[in-house]
């Protein structure tokens, strides 16, 4: 049930995805008369069908809708008290900011929504006006769609969930990798900045506690595990612990990692961007947060997992 005492109507877009699916069952766990919206052009991915399935016999509701069609969008968002998007952010000049102004659009004209999370879980992008080119785009577009929100007077609440920890503890913190080598590593830098790593199922489980929260109400929270704001040496250190052994480490200075960015694609330039300003500016933990926006404060109810536990799954 919601902090508020009453289960709400709860919309996932985007219900399929990484992150998607686990706020679906976050949503299906807190006991929320829960709603997921799947495209009709899904064709036959049987994965997905069997995922939607299984959503479906937990007592979800399968909303047929597409972004292609206005008045579908407007009529499944009037299902809901609360919406929650987390379709794809593509490293590229994505469709993700079109379709959010679509959906931004869609929510206004239906009236009726309470709380929109839009699709963010990363980075603040109200922090990054300094960030690099390409991957600026990412934050550029991610504060459009805040403003068209605001503008639009919709009650929302944006997650900065930080590093997903699948793609950041697995790789250790290398881009390019998610499965952590039991030989050698690559130190981005000397290894020392801080990240924050937050499991990804634990990234539901928040942003489920904020959508009903006063609190939270047209506020940015950030995922801010204490014991999980770490270097990646204090990552490769943990591994090393479970594997017995120490790797081997290479160290790639900023100077030579800005030069291989520079010799990849667009889209891979935009995701190394990202990694630049974590591994070698420390964006996420350069900032206090305040205890009434960090999410694991707000919520100590939640026992979020470590990277010492995340990372044991590997071993
Ligand atoms: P995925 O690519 O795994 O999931 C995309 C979802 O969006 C799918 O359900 C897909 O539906 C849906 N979708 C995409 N395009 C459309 C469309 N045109 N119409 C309807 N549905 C559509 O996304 P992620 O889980 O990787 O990303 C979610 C959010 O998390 C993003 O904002 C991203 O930036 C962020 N993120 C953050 C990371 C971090 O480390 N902080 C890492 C990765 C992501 P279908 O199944 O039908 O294709």
């Amino acid at each position: 049930m919601g902090s508020m005492g009453k289960a709400n109507k709860v919309l996932v877009i985007g219900g399929t995805g990484y992150l998607g699916k686990r706020l679906v069952q976050a949503s299906l766990n807190s006991g929320h008369d829960t709603y997921v919206m799947h495209r009709p052009e899904i064709g036959v991915d049987i994965e997905k069908i069997q995922l939607l399935l299984s959503f479906k016999m937990q007592g979800a509701h399968l909303v047929s809708a597409s972004f292609d069609d206005y008045q579908s969008l407007v009529d499944a968002v009037s299902l809901a008290d609360v919406v929650i998007c987390a379709i794809s952010g593509v490293h590229i000049r994505s469709h993700q900011i079109l379709l959010q102004l679509k959906l931004v659009q869609a929510i206004k004209e239906a009236g009726n929504v309470k709380r929109f999370v839009p699709s963010e879980f990363g980075t603040d992008p109200a922090r990054m006006e300094e960030a690099m080119e390409p991957g600026r785009i990412t934050f550029d577009d991610k504060m459009v769609v805040r403003r068209a929100i605001e503008e639009a007077g919709i009650p929302f609440t944006y997650v900065a969930a930080n590093c997903f920890a699948g793609y950041f503890l697995g790789g250790l913190c290398q881009p390019g990798f998610i499965l952590p080598s039991r030989e050698r590593v690559t130190l981005l830098g000397e290894g020392n900045q801080k990240g924050i790593y937050v499991d990804e199922d634990d990234i539901a489980a928040y942003t489920l506690k904020a959508i009903d929260d006063p609190r939270t109400l047209n506020k940015t929270i950030y995922v801010k595990p204490p014991k999980n704001v770490l270097s990646q040496r204090e990552v490769v250190q943990i591994w090393e612990k479970y594997i017995g052994k120490e790797l081997q480490k290479t160290v790639l200075s900023e100077q030579e990692f800005l030069a291989v960015m520079k010799e990849q694609n667009y889209a891979e330039q935009v995701g190394l961007t990202h990694y630049y300003h974590v591994c070698y500016e420390g964006c996420l933990a350069s900032f206090e947060v305040d205890d009434d926006q960090e999410a694991t404060k707000l919520y100590p109810e939640v026992r979020y997992t470590t990277v010492e536990e995340y990372l044991k799954r590997y071993v």
